[in-house]
């Protein structure tokens, strides 16, 4: 979302061409992180000679994290590249602002075919796409990402002078804008980079109407894109009913479900190469986002054994928020047991607290029932 405020975070060394003049709040944890990453890591490149706007981070041997500042004032981003043997696979594509294609070949040493998909339509995620003749996204993603298929997607971050608002760089460093084929794929489609090596498109919506995570099954690496909260309805939108914390909270429970399969997770901002069980706390806080006030929580069959839970064998749930209060064993052992079995609410706790009414109970056994969408 465009904003920002003119109070910058402290300071972080940086090499980029671009400059913010609109800031993010300072994050508590996503700054140092940044900091150490930044300043201290071995593992990043710079071309500025390609693309003096992004950092190159390999985060695995034929993977890379690739760094962009916003430029519209919202929080930095990631993009990601997929070196398979014999495509590759570009996750996004940021703002558009240099020559990512040129930094993109020069970090495969190749020019293998790139193929590009991105996790969601929005600004910083999207708007190099026409850097490229061919686009993917998941087919629920299509009403949104056709409203970015334009020459004008970045007017928005210049004043009536021409002055930048956000963060200040070239205009002139745009690529300028092609027209581009997007590509449709639908749940489950695996992108084949050669020699049995796939990476497979998971739905993750809510925070858009198509918003696609990518699991890479040789690194056992998801890349999830952005998964804060409900994202925007656009009028006419066949799937702007997506949008909702639910429809997040349907999908994260077909990943979790997966956890065995995933050994990692990349996101679309802050904090890379993070342990895969912390989608089990996300998905927790989405139940507190959608159930608040009842504390319910129904999850999926965490074993993945395709097993359907019935109301009746669950257990009651305590918080995560809760039990990171408490402490000693008893908190390891009930924070273990939400993290590890299946839970449903309805029915009073140990200590005789009632944690849902009744319809909410029959909604949730809905969920239980009916994961993903
Ligand atoms: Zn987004
Ligand atoms: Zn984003």
């Amino acid at each position: 979302m465009p904003g920002g405020s003119p109070v910058p975070n402290r300071y972080i060394k940086s090499e980029l061409k671009s400059y913010r003049l609109l800031w993010e709040e300072e994050r508590p944890i996503r700054w140092p992180y940044m900091k150490i990453l930044r300043e201290y890591s071995t593992l990043k490149e710079f071309y500025p000679e390609i693309n003096p706007y992004v950092e190159a981070y390999r985060i695995r041997e034929n993977v890379w994290a690739l760094f962009q500042e916003s430029m519209d004032g919202a929080g930095d981003l990631w993009m990601y590249v997929i070196n398979g043997p014999e495509r590759v696979l570009l996750i996004d594509t940021g703002f558009g602002v240099g020559d990512l294609k040129g930094l993109v070949q020069h970090l495969v040493g190749s020019d293998k075919e790139i193929l590009v998909a991105n996790t969601h339509h929005h600004y910083d995620h999207a708007y190099g796409n026409a850097q490229f003749a061919r686009c993917y996204c998941h087919q629920d993603e299509e009403f949104s990402m056709r409203r970015t298929m334009n020459p004008h997607i970045w007017d928005y971050l210049f004043d009536e002078n021409g002055k930048n608002i956000y963060t200040e760089f070239n205009r002139n460093d745009i690529i300028p804008y092609q027209e581009y084929e997007l590509i449709l794929i639908p749940t489950g489609y695996r992108f084949d980079l050669g020699k049995g090596y796939e990476v497979e498109a998971i739905p993750l919506r809510g925070h858009s109407a198509g918003q696609c995570a990518y699991l890479d099954h040789h690194n056992h690496i998801i890349f999830t894109g952005d998964i804060g909260g409900a994202g925007r309805r656009y009028e006419g939108d066949p799937c702007a009913d997506n949008c909702t914390v639910e429809t997040l909270w349907r999908d994260m429970q077909v990943v979790v479900s997966r956890l065995d399969e995933i050994e990692a997770m990349f996101p679309g901002h802050g904090m890379l190469d993070v342990t895969s069980s912390l989608l089990r706390y996300e998905l927790d806080a989405h139940d507190r986002a959608e159930w608040t006030g009842a504390g319910a929580v129904c999850h999926e069959h965490p074993s993945g054994d395709g097993g359907q839970i019935q109301p009746d064998e669950c257990v009651p749930q305590d918080t995560v928020p809760a039990l990171r209060k408490q402490g000693g064993k008893e908190r390891e052992n009930r924070l273990s047991a939400i993290l590890h079995r299946p839970t449903v609410s309805g029915k009073p706790d140990a200590e005789g607290r009632k944690t849902s009414g009744g319809d909410r109970a029959s909604l949730l056994q809905d969920h239980c029932t009916l994961p993903g969408k």
